[in-house]
């Protein structure tokens, strides 16, 4: 026996819990969200690694919809840590009374749309079914873990692990020789933390990152004042800025000063820390040239912080420009290439050939290890998607229609796969915006758009090829605006991910003009898209 339902939602992270509370309680539509995990919280719930925190600052790192939830809860560090967004992500759904409509432990194994009916019908592992009419993924961008296929993995006789799939205990490292692979966002949290717990800890590097320290600290209570004061300020401005945080991008360009002058702007935007570093000159992502002086601020704090000229010529051998991949910041990350139980391998210089059941062996050498953590990333934005092989008009699979790479209108709606939404999906700002701020807009816009037709009594809204094409064409003219492609290996061009098409997914147009183009759709009785009794 089938469910009935009008909408099924798939994840329960922020964009699952906000698409319910929106077609629920404002909508009063029956929906359900499915999730694989056993709570709330989505790509958090599941990236629980030693350092797990999020680069966005805390007072923008939450919904903005309700203003007595924006009074009431109060984060405690400028950037949040794990636990504390699992808090966060619980303490909303308690308030909204989200959990009773949310199906734990559940994993969507197959999604497919019935023309005949105009009705998805969706399968779970446990064999369950479930008939909606609207089929929306919240499934996050970074959800599919990327365990690269090394050989010799499987007669590893000590443990490893994959950090966005890290064990609910923890892992005790002490007194353990530890070897972490990938140097991302992740791998930059994750070492200053497992050095100080490893008895020794092997960091392999294939491509070395820039990072700007976060500067981290408790939040004040003259902060929580101000904001209390300013709260409206603080939304308008993240609503106003082309990635969604609450600071917005200097007008100067890099050039309009002089090279004394420059260096105090990036030595004062260090001491700031975090991801405001992008923002001291507005044509950093854009002009290799100024990219270049960014890029060489960094370089040099590198090599002042790290004290063997070995490991600082490695760990400041950085191939692309500053950005243009996910820029990290950090705790510490250069400062634990200090410690003497700390070592870098270059895996450029000596290229991983495989595991061995005693560690890892490389061109050069073998490094014994007692575990391995794989800080190796996602197959990110469309990985998540095509997991849950869904099937469109006529058993159509959307992992053939994107087989050369995503191709949709708006980020949001597949042709030939009608009534199907997907929250921040490849062609939407999603991972280059902060994140809250992106899916309160997707998940708004959608409510709008289900809203309208149930007025007006229309029961299939569909894009079409054109329209994607169209859209397909504008991502990339956006992308190739930045410096973004530039970074060949970057998991934004899904590079990262061997055999993945290389195409870049987000949309780099920003927020604002996204946001834009949303409203334009609208206001053009919902252009680009058929509408159908
Ligand atoms: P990532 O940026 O894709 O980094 C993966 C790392 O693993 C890279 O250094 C990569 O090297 C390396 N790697 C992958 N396969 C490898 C292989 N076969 N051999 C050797 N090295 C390999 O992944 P991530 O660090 O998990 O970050 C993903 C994204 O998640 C971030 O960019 C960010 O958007 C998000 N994130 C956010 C936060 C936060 O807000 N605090 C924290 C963590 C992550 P190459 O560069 O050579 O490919």
């Amino acid at each position: 026996m089938a469910t009935e339902l009008d909408a099924v939602i798939i994840g329960a992270g922020f964009s699952g819990m906000y698409q319910l509370l929106c077609l629920r309680d404002r909508l009063g539509l029956q929906a359900r969200v499915l999730e694989q995990g056993g709570g709330v919280g989505g790509t958090w719930y599941w990236n629980r690694y030693p350092g797990a925190r999020c680069d966005s600052e805390s007072h923008s790192y939450n919904y903005t919809f309700s203003k007595e939830l924006l009074a009431e809860w109060q984060w405690s560090e400028r950037y949040p840590e794990q636990p504390e967004i699992m808090r966060y992500m619980n303490y909303v759904a308690d308030k909204f009374d989200l959990k009773r409509d949310i199906q734990f432990d559940t994993k969507v194994t197959g999604a497919h749309y019935d023309a005949r009916a105009n009705r998805w019908e969706v399968e779970t592992a446990a064999g369950e079914r479930f008939i909606a009419r609207f089929l929306i993924t919240a499934v996050g961008c970074l959800s599919t873990a990327n365990v690269p296929k090394i050989p010799g993995l499987e007669s590893f006789k000590g443990e490893w692990y994959h950090t966005g799939q890290w064990p609910h205990d923890g892992v005790d490292f002490s007194g353990k020789r530890v070897g972490q692979i990938g140097t991302g966002s992740t791998g930059i949290q994750a070492v200053p933390v497992i050095a100080e717990q490893a008895a020794h800890l092997t960091v392999f590097q294939r491509t070395a990152n820039y990072s700007v320290p976060a500067h981290n600290a408790p939040l004040t209570a003259e902060f929580q004042s101000w904001l209390k004061d300013n709260r409206d300020e603080v939304t308008a401005v993240m609503r106003s800025t082309p990635n969604g945080h609450p600071f917005r991008i200097s007008e100067r360009k890099v050039f309009d000063v002089s090279d004394a002058e420059r260096e105090q702007i990036f030595e004062e935007a260090w001491g700031y820390g975090g991801l405001q570093f992008r923002g001291a000159f507005q044509d950093v992502l854009v002009n290799k040239s100024a990219n270049d002086k960014a890029a060489d601020f960094i370089k040099r704090k590198i090599r002042t912080i790290v004290q063997d000229p070995e490991k600082a010529r490695i760990l400041s051998d950085i191939d692309h420009p500053y950005a243009a991949k996910r820029p990290p910041i950090d705790t510490f990350y250069f400062e634990a290439f200090n410690r003497p139980n700390v070592d870098v391998v270059y895996l450029r210089e000596e290229p991983l050939e495989r595991v061995t059941p005693s560690g890892i062996k490389t061109a050069k050498r073998e490094i014994p290890l007692d575990i391995i953590v794989f800080a190796t990333g996602f197959d990110a934005m469309t990985g998540p998607l095509l997991a849950l092989d869904i099937k469109g008009r006529d058993g159509v699979a959307l992992k053939d229609v994107w087989a050369a790479g995503p191709r949709n209108y708006l980020g949001l709606q597949v042709a030939g796969f009608p009534n199907l939404f997907t929250i921040t999906g490849p062609g939407s700002p999603s991972v280059l915006c902060n994140m809250p701020v992106c899916i309160e807009q997707h998940v708004e816009w959608i409510t709008d758009c289900i809203g309208m037709m149930r007025e007006k009594g229309l029961s299939r809204i569909e894009t079409t090829e054109a329209e994607m094409d169209k859209w397909v064409a504008h991502v990339n003219e956006a992308a190739h605006a930045t410096l973004l492609p530039q970074a060949s290996h970057s998991w934004y061009l899904g590079a990262n991910v061997p055999g993945k098409p290389r195409v870049f997914m987000p949309y780099a147009g920003g927020m604002v003009r996204y946001r834009e183009i949303c409203a334009e759709v609208v206001a053009q009785d919902y252009k680009g898209f058929v509408l159908a009794d």
